[in-house]
């Protein structure tokens, strides 16, 4: 049984999906206007760990990422320049340029951290239409007013606001330290549409000295959708509403988060998602990252002295999510180390069968429960490092490493089978022909064994799982 923490509630929680057998996910994903962080990778790859895990438990899996290629300003209170544009204006670029490029470069990095790609990742930018729906929406229930820059929730006419992070209105208000737009009713007030020029005039060459790359129509004036507002409605239109599972960095929690619940649950009566997952922060020396420190490290930096993205990916493995990692370059290495021995192993047990078996071992079970255990992925590491000291055969401690793999994301398949390697579409075949065969579906199960033929496998039954080889 799967117990995740759930800050919604502040409390452990058996985790329960609205449709039995399926998950719906989504993930607050990157500003694309400078390189992603190893802070925001650790985020990314508790996601990924997250899905994987849920995928291991015979979940299937609907996962959500955003893009936010728009509206991100620099100030936490609605303030200062879009983030996008002003890196656009300093490198002479256009606005989609830069987001392209650091989505792509995102992209580039998601694949050497093993990060599984999510079902759905929609763009800001593509999603103007639903963002204007949903103010509007919103607008009809009289929970938006008007000021000289833009259209802005109300919090006070969303009862529950604060709930998330258990603050209420008037302890944030008190507690605030963003310089507060002075035309707004409360400082907990956000921008759900941003004006490009002053009270949403179009663009006047002789007022105006530039213009946004990026700004659309609108109902109200001329501009941009606020930050916020673009997880609500792609969330919703792809995952539905509510959905199971929303997760996030701490940081986005008490503001962006926040401010999602109460645009999408004032807008529609609805509950926005069940479980709220919330990963820490990733410390550099015990400080806080940042590009003022000097310490904003990213992939690049990780490769640029000699390691393999993969040992940062383990390093994140290392520590539970909801415990600050201190990232240290010593700590890196340590975790290189452990990675290059497990690699080692993985090469010396390569034995010489000629078949490699899928079976529920009995230590894949205590390997769950750790993960059961609110995503205790330092204590499934543990488990993993005993099962290979065990005197367990060397055949069946490559099967169950194997099976581990596909949620440690570690690479370890490359290491096995160099001889004999399993294509993911006969293990994904002989996966469902064992599902039908549970399910007692014959037929079906005897058309899944004819396909892996097809592609040149044998699979054979075995007590509780099942074995591939290549048809000779
Ligand atoms: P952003 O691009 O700022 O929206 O951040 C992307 C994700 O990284 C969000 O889930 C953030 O909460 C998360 N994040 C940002 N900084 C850190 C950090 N130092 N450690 C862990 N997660 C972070
Ligand atoms: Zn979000």
């Amino acid at each position: 049984m799967l117990k995740v923490w759930n800050t919604l509630h502040r409390e452990l929680e058996e985790f329960k999906p609205i449709k039995a057998g399926e998950v719906g996910m989504y993930t607050c994903g990157p500003t694309v206007y400078n390189p992603v962080t190893l802070g925001n990778w650790r985020a990314f790859i508790f996601d990924d760990v997250l899905h994987r895990s849920l995928e291991f438990f015979g979940y299937q899996v609907k996962h959500v990422m955003n893009i936010t290629d728009v509206g991100h300003l620099v100030g936490d209170g609605d303030e200062g320049e879009d983030k996008i544009e002003r890196e656009a204006v300093r490198q002479g670029k256009t606005a989609q340029e830069i987001a392209r490029h650091h989505e792509a470069a995102f992209r580039e990095g998601m694949k050497r951290l093993h990060i599984t790609e999510p079902n759905f990742m929609p763009r800001a930018t593509e999603h103007i239409p639903e963002q204007i729906a949903l103010i509007q929406q919103l607008e009809k229930k009289g929970a938006t007013y008007r000021i000289s820059d833009g259209i802005y929730f109300d919090t006070s006419k969303f009862l529950d606001y604060g709930k998330l992070s258990g603050q209420a209105l008037d302890e944030k208000k008190a507690g605030t330290r963003v310089a507060v737009n002075p035309e707004k009713r409360h400082s907990s007030d956000f921008a759900l549409w941003k004006f490009s020029y002053p009270n949403g005039r179009s663009f006047d060459s002789a007022q105006d000295a530039s213009r946004r790359h990026m700004e659309w129509e609108s109902p109200w004036g001329t501009g941009f959708p606020g930050w916020h507002i673009e997880c609500s409605a792609m969330s919703v239109k792809y995952l539905g509403q509510p959905f199971d599972i929303h997760c996030g960095g701490v940081d986005h929690l008490a503001v962006h988060h926040e401010n999602e619940i109460a645009q999408t649950e004032a807008a529609s009566g609805k509950s926005l998602a069940h479980y709220w997952l919330h990963n820490e922060f990733l410390l550099v020396d015990g400080r806080r990252m940042g590009k003022s420190e000097g310490n904003a490290y990213t992939l690049d930096d990780v490769i640029a002295r000699g390691f393999d993205p993969l040992a940062f990916r383990y390093y994140c493995l290392g520590t539970h999510y909801r415990q600050k990692m201190n990232f240290t370059w010593e700590g890196l290495e340590a975790a290189q180390n452990a990675l290059n021995k497990l690699w080692e192993i993985a090469r010396s047990i390569e034995s010489s069968v000629s078949s490699i078996q899928y079976t529920q071992y009995p230590i894949l079970n205590t390997f769950q429960s750790s993960l059961e255990d609110d995503l205790n992925t330092p204590q499934a590491l543990a488990v993993m490092w005993e099962m290979l000291k065990s005197d367990l055969s060397d055949e069946e401690k490559r099967g169950a490493l194997l099976k581990m793999d596909d949620v440690l994301g570690l690479h370890i398949n490359d290491f096995f089978g160099k001889k004999i390697r399993v294509p993911i579409e006969v293990k994904k075949l002989a996966e469902e022909r064992q599902k039908a065969r549970q399910e007692k579906q014959w037929e079906k199960a005897d058309e899944l064994r004819k396909k892996i033929r097809d592609l040149g496998w044998e699979v054979e039954d075995q007590e509780n799982g099942f074995e591939v080889r290549v048809l000779t």
